[in-house]
């Protein structure tokens, strides 16, 4: 038997609902937690087991990052022009990409989209450990209309257009399909006309593909009809909602079985501004007051199931979180968004997303407690995937 190791911790983050243990110790063999034990449980086999010490830190489930891009990078200037790149340099793009998100302590990540299936590739060769990087869930070729917005989406016309990519992304092995319902910009103000460019026939057809082999759809969508369509085709999970009315809320609160996955920093990051053209910041500029007050509806909810993403800002997650809990969610919400609920958002609930025993040894530890201080996120000091040490500060 492979010797066990066990990881101290100020204080550990355990379970479904986070519950906070003081100096608890978990034990790890090989790529599972195999339980939590107490410091005298600890004591009784400290000779039998490697230790990892994390002194004061906080050992929490290893981040989920819900709205992630491999061949863009959103912290490079003219990123969304890097598109058509070539796939060698897409390829070194999700290469510097995924170090950054895991170095961060995100172990799982949600692809959304990328050229040349270069997220299929990816997972592949980081479950074989060619490449390291987060365990990802890909989506293959995203699915924009001809007419519509989607940077990293390709062109389709008709039902049978977006039947046939479906099914080329299932035969690909994606988990889940993605559909660009509107403009990427937010709406200024609750009269400014929102455009959809796919019809309910268009939608229909991704979602019942989507049904015939069991996996996920999602859609990118700011609001307005689009939203209205996303929820009456039963869209799995709709991704970015800056612009939602109160009638639309409501519909989430009461009719709608999915999630919602908020990617906040888009508009209300104006440090992003260095990095995207200036058109589209006047844009952002503009519609920043009335998305905050949206964006807050979702949060303040409390009966919106929401998980978090950065849209390729690759290593800058916890901004999402700090965005959340200023906006109004609780402070083990806006933490659950990124671990056990977004691991219920993805379907990975039975192996990861918690700290609990027969999951996934997947963790990162922190200076400071991340349920008092969500900013504590940025100060990452240990990260393991799979019983793995990826990252070890002292
Ligand atoms: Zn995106």
């Amino acid at each position: 038997m492979n010797k066990m190791n066990v990881i101290l911790a100020g204080r550990v983050l355990v379970g479904e609902n986070l519950k906070k243990q003081e100096r608890a110790c978990v034990l790890v063999q090989e790529d599972r937690i195999l339980d939590i034990l107490s410091p005298a449980e600890y004591e009784a086999i400290r000779d039998q087991v490697d230790t990892i010490d994390l002194g004061d830190a906080t050992l929490l489930p290893g981040l989920f990052e819900c709205h992630n891009h491999l061949a863009l990078d959103a912290g490079l200037e003219g990123h969304l022009g890097m598109m058509e790149l070539s796939e060698c340099e897409h390829t070194v793009l999700a290469i510097n990409g995924l170090k950054k998100d895991l170095l961060s302590g995100v172990t799982t990540a949600r692809c959304m989209g990328d050229r040349n299936y270069i997220d299929v590739k990816m997972k592949q060769m980081i479950a074989e450990g060619r490449v390291d990087g987060p365990d990802l869930l890909v989506c293959g070729i995203g699915m924009r209309a001809a007419h519509g917005h989607g940077f990293v989406g390709l062109p389709h016309c008709g039902v049978e257009e977006f039947r046939k990519t479906s099914r080329e992304n299932m035969y690909r092995k994606v988990d889940h399909l993605k559909i660009f319902m509107t403009p990427g910009t937010p709406a200024a103000s609750p009269d400014e006309f929102i455009p959809c460019f796919i019809t309910p026939e268009e939608a229909s057809v991704v979602v019942s593909e989507a049904k015939s082999t069991n996996i996920r759809t999602t859609a990118h969508c700011v609001g307005g009809r689009g939203l209205d369509i996303c929820i009456q085709v039963g869209i799995d999970v709709i991704d970015h909602l800056y612009s939602v009315s109160p009638e639309q809320i409501r519909v989430l609160e009461n009719e709608f079985g999915g999630w919602v996955d908020m990617t906040s920093g888009i508009v209300l990051d104006e440090g992003r501004e260095a990095y995207t053209p200036p058109a589209q910041n006047e844009k952002m500029r503009k519609a920043r007051a009335y998305s905050t007050e949206c964006i807050n509806r979702v949060y303040q909810s409390g009966k919106i199931r929401f998980t978090l993403g950065t849209d390729a800002y690759h290593g800058m997650l916890y901004k999402e979180v700090e965005y959340a809990v200023a906006g109004g969610a609780s402070k083990l919400d806006a933490l659950k968004a990124v671990t056990v609920n977004a691991a219920a958002m993805t379907g990975l609930h039975d192996i990861k997303g918690r700290i609990a025993s027969g999951y996934l040894a997947d963790f990162l530890a922190v200076d400071g407690d991340p349920l008092e201080d969500p900013h504590a996120l940025s100060r990452v000091r240990f990260v393991m995937k799979h019983g793995k040490t990826i990252r070890l500060e002292s």
